[in-house]
């Protein structure tokens, strides 16, 4: 019997050894695929609207890091963080989180505004974030990135910030502006890590991360040291949106 139970048990470590292998070459052979060029992306000035610091490296870093390659990223987050009266502490932590996702930090910009407090609460006006992001946008910004309809984790700021940007779309203010958002997924995916590969591939505007831009994303969120509870380190594990990102564009 007890030969049995082995063999059962060599077969399953086998099973998981090949599909790991598998796993493994199809990342690579994704990862190879990235270095293609992404004419949507390449030398352009994108903006990336977040609406707390650790949103860039939580949700957003596989898609920084790869348009750091060809592009350059600019962050405009709508709110200091400040629910637990910590606003000064987060600002700095997104500024050295932006250090290390590669964000020159005269292309950072932190709102601090009486009306877009961080609270899962709070009504943010779509008009007063439209007005924000109008007067951020200069001539550099081609292309912008932000948060869609669920804004991931289903945060009503992430939300309000999505109304916003897609309303300023649908005025037809900027002309040549393309907006892309970062495509939320149910729960089971968001929290598979890499297993989710065979998922998000064949999404056509798909980034990955490097085991090296892996590696920067997880210390750019470690740099958010208010933010470490125990949970948010299995986020970093499990999550990913710390390696996988597609983006839908808006239209
Ligand atoms: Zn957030």
């Amino acid at each position: 019997m007890w030969f049995f139970e082995l063999s059962n048990l060599s077969a399953l470590l086998l099973l998981v050894a090949i599909l790991s292998c598998l796993l493994t070459i199809f990342y690579c052979g994704q990862l190879n695929y990235q270095r293609v060029e992404r004419p949507e992306f390449e030398n352009k000035h994108v903006l990336v609207i977040t609406s707390h610091p650790d949103d860039e490296c939580m949700f957003f870093s596989p898609t920084i890091l790869n348009l750091q390659r060809f592009s350059t990223v600019h962050l405009l987050c709508l709110s200091t963080g400040n629910y637990y009266g910590q606003g000064d502490t987060r600002k700095k932590e997104l500024m050295s989180s932006c250090a290390i996702l590669g964000i020159t930090s005269s292309y950072v910009t932190v709102i601090d505004h009486r009306f877009l407090p961080d609270d899962p609460n709070a009504d943010w006006d779509p008009k007063l974030i439209g007005r924000i992001i109008t007067d951020h946008i200069n001539n550099k910004i081609q292309v912008v990135v932000t948060f869609d309809s669920y804004g991931v984790s289903g945060h009503k700021n992430h939300i309000a910030v999505f109304k916003a940007v897609k309303r300023l779309m649908n005025e037809e203010i900027f002309e040549d502006l393309k907006v892309y958002v970062l495509k939320s997924t149910g729960i089971l995916r968001k929290y598979i890590s890499l297993l989710d590969l065979p998922f998000s591939v064949y999404s056509r505007y798909f980034f990955l991360s490097s085991p090296n831009d892996i590696i920067l994303g997880q210390s750019a969120m470690f740099a958010h040291r208010s933010q470490l509870l125990w949970f948010r380190k299995l986020y970093i594990l499990f999550s990913r949106f710390m390696l996988i990102n597609t983006l839908e564009k808006l239209s």
